[in-house]
Formats: C-alpha cells, structure tokens, sequence
C-alpha cells in the first residue's frame, strides 16, 4: 500500500518507519525541513530504542521516503496519516490549528480518493471537523472527488514506541463508512496476524478512547502519589503498600510507582483536554480535576524537600540533578519534572549541575547556555561540591551508587530522590540524609 504520513515526530516518525518495515511504501511529509533534511541523510531527530537502524533500513531499500512537499506528499498515498502535534492551547483545550491546517493541505491538492486517519490525540468530534474542511475546500476547489475520514488513535510509549507500535495490545479504529475497513484491514494486516487486534467501532467512541486511557493511567500515577503523600505523615512506607496492594490481581502493579509527578506531552495535556472537553458540555470531571491538582504538587515537592534539606537557602548553592528527561529511554523533556525543579532553583538563587544519558541536548536547546546551568558529561561529574543530590528520572544507570563516596563528594549529604531508587537504610547507613517519596523520615 501507498501510505502518506504527516508529522515526524514520535508518533509520525515511529508509525511511518513500521509501516515500511511491514512492506507498505511509505512517504512521511514534515513542514520542518532542517527535521526533513536530516532524515534523507539518515539524521534521526529524536531518541527512540530500535528507531534509528530501522529508519536506515528502509530507506535504503526505498521503502521510506521524506519530502517537505504537500503537493508530493499528498499525490503519493491512498493512505493520508494525520499525526502532528495538538498542544494545549490557553484554555487547556487541545489546538486543533496543525491538525485543521493538514486537512487544508489534502483538500487542496487531493486529485482522488483518499483515506484520511486521524492518528493524533484529538477531541471527540475533531473527525467531523476535519471532514467539514475538508469538504469546503474542495467545494471551493469545484471538485467533486471522494474521501473518508476515520480515528486511529496511537497508544505508543516514548522510551518504546517501536516495540508498542509493533506489539500493541489493540488497534482502535473509528469509522462510519464502508469503505474504511477493508483499507485499514489492509495497512495493519502485518501486525493482525497472530491474533484479531482491530478494534472497530464509531468514529466518537474511538476519539474518547484514547484520552480515556491517558486519563486512566495518569489517575492511577496520582492516587499512588496522594496515598504516598498520607504514608509520609502516617509514618508508612509506601513502597511496602504497592506492594501490597499490587498483588491483588484486580488492581495489578503497572503503573502505580509513587515519585515525582507525572510529565511528557501527553498526560498531563490530555487530561487536560478532557476536563475541558468536559466543561464544553456542561459537565464537571471532579476527578480529572484532582487527578491534574495532584500531580501539580506532586511535581512541586521536589523543590519542597530540598528546600527543607538546605534549610530553606539556596542562593549561590549547587545542586546536582540526575535525570532531565520526562521519564527513562527518551530525551523528551516536556513538562518533565525536572524543569519545574531546575527552575525553582534558578528562581531561589541556585545553581544546577545536571546529567542525563539522553537529553542533554534537549536540554541545552531549551534553556541555552546561562551561567546557573553546566551539564555534566558522566552521571558522577555532577557531584563533586554540589550541596544536594535530587533525583528526577528513574534511569537504570542510576541505580547503582557508592554512597560512602557520594558522602563524601556532597556538601551538605543530602540526596531527595523522586523514584524511591534506593533502599533507605543502607544510604542512611553511609550518612547520607535521604528523603525520598513516601517513605518514613522522607518530609
Ligand atoms: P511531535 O511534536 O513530536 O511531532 C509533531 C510533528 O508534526 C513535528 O515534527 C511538526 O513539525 C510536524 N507538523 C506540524 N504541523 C505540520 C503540518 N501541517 N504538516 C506536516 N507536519 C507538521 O508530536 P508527537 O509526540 O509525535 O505527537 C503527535 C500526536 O500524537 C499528538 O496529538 C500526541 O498527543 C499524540 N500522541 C503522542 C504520543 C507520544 O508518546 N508522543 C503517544 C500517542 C499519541
């Protein structure tokens, strides 16, 4: 099959290079040209395990091709992917602006049928939107040539999206027209083979099924963190409660680590989105309310517990930061903790030594050189001086720790750990003061 894919971003990149691994030819198309530029010469823009070799792969064997040409990108598949971004505009909605504008561009040049699937994170009722414009434009265009417009939202994980991609649980596709399926059915056949993964369903229910997982996910992520919050002043240990609640099979332990709060492009606006979605139709969602409050503090008690461990002074103190990164495996650094943390420092009068085994170059993009910022090149060049140890990312290299040494390096011996890496009694052992996430002595 001809698939047209727009965006190359985590979503676009991922779904274009897998679909050209499965044998489909493909065209991904980037209004960003340096990002275009690069991928013809093999550059791939962001970090994702597996990602790299695969792009190099197949477009050596010509399956995968890039332009920066809607007309060219457009003309090439019956197939027309939409995965751009949709970031939180003012009102905390999802900003519709890129995806209505891809919309644009296919009514624009489109000479004959095309399939267009929304793959990017959308509100419910964004398919009729796309369909609407796309219907004017070719009105203008005085063309009469057939389209659909179906839901294929994308359940991938930064840090293992081509694994995810290739080995999701379940594939969702809203659609209302006949002609959709057996076209879907064609483009996922390669990874439909072992078991039925295709979901179909109605275009409105496919929509809300993908801000219902994210919000789903990031509610669980948040209670952890409210009942971690409880176990510090109840004198618990929240480590042993996961674990004890884990067990019970009908709650199961994915995704109810306690730390930091959570971050990434999509939690945080996705439930977000929802909430407004919400408000548009008369409807209070008290609980994506809390659960967003919640993690609002969550990602704020880093600050808080070094703070307290420097006795509220920060002014010309050296922090090292391990883990910039939203969470391990990705350079991905939105609404990462990391920044809510670096930036209260700055703001107090201090300075940050950070590391992380990926996103030292994201870092460097969005915040520049400036004096309060040295990003180190190992993980253990951060210590040396620094006043405090705070860990935001649970990267696995940094598991492993002399604590005797880091004693020793650190002015004031203080490590505020956002992931609970260690066992508290050995790094009190070494004397350190520890406080890590719901865990006694951890306020
Ligand atoms: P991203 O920001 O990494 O990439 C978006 C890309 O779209 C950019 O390269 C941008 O230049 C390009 N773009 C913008 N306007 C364009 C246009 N008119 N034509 C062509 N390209 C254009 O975004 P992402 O993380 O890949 O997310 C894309 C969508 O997928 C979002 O809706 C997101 O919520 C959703 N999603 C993301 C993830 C994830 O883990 N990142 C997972 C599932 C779903």
């Amino acid at each position: 099959m001809r698939i047209t894919i727009f965006g190359t971003g985590y979503v676009g990149l991922v779904t274009g290079t897998c679909l050209a691994e499965a044998g489909h030819e493909v065209m991904c198309m980037d209004v960003d040209s340096n990002k275009i530029n690069g991928l013809m010469n093999g550059i791939v823009p962001i970090y994702e395990p597996g990602l790299e070799a695969l792009v190099k792969q197949n477009v050596a064997e010509e399956r995968l091709l890039f332009t920066a040409d809607p007309a060219e990108a457009v003309g090439f598949g019956t197939l027309q992917f939409i995965a751009v971004g949709t970031p939180p505009d003012e009102d905390g909605s999802a900003d519709l602006k890129y995806v209505l504008s891809v919309a644009d561009t296919i009514a624009e040049h489109m000479q004959e049928y095309k399939l267009i699937i929304d793959k990017s994170t959308v509100p419910v009722g964004t398919a009729d939107r796309v369909s609407e414009a796309i219907a004017q434009r070719l009105h203008q265009r005085d063309v009469d040539i057939p389209f659909d417009v179906c839901s294929n939202p994308e359940f991938l994980k930064e840090g293992s999206a081509v694994e995810d991609f290739s080995q999701g649980a379940r594939i969702v596709i809203g659609c209302d027209s006949p002609r959709v399926e057996p076209l879907m059915r064609e483009c996922y056949a390669p990874y439909n083979r072992r078991q039925e993964k295709l979901m179909f369903m109605d275009i409105r229910s496919a929509e809300l099924t993908k801000y219902a997982a994210n919000a789903m996910l990031a509610t669980k992520i948040s209670f952890m963190n409210e009942i971690s919050n409880l176990a510090e002043r109840l004198g618990a240990d929240v480590e042993n409660v996961r674990r004890g609640i884990g067990s019970d099979p009908r709650i199961g332990y994915s995704f109810i680590y306690p730390g930091c709060g959570y971050g990434g492009s999509c939690f945080p606006k996705d439930v977000q989105a929802l909430a407004r979605t919400a408000t548009d139709v008369g409807y209070e969602a008290q609980l994506l309310n809390a659960v967003e409050s919640v993690n609002y503090r969550q990602k704020a008690s880093l600050f808080t517990k070094l703070s307290q461990a420097l006795d509220g002074d920060l002014e010309g103190k050296t922090i090292a930061v391990w883990g910039l990164a939203f969470k391990p495996n990705t350079d991905d650094m939105r609404e990462a903790p990391s920044r809510e943390l670096m930036e209260a420092i700055w703001a107090a009068g201090g300075k940050v030594r950070a590391y992380d085994p990926e996103a030292m170059q994201e870092c460097r993009r969005l915040y520049g050189e400036r004096d309060d910022l040295a990003l180190a090149k190992r993980r253990d060049d951060t210590l040396e001086g620094a006043d405090a140890l705070v860990i935001c990312t649970e990267w696995k290299a940094f598991r492993t720790v002399d604590f005797r040494r880091l004693r020793e390096q650190l002015t004031t011996p203080a490590i505020i750990d956002g992931r609970n890496l260690f066992n508290p009694e050995s790094v009190r052992a070494a004397g350190l003061l520890y406080f890590a996430v719901g865990r006694a002595d951890s306020l």
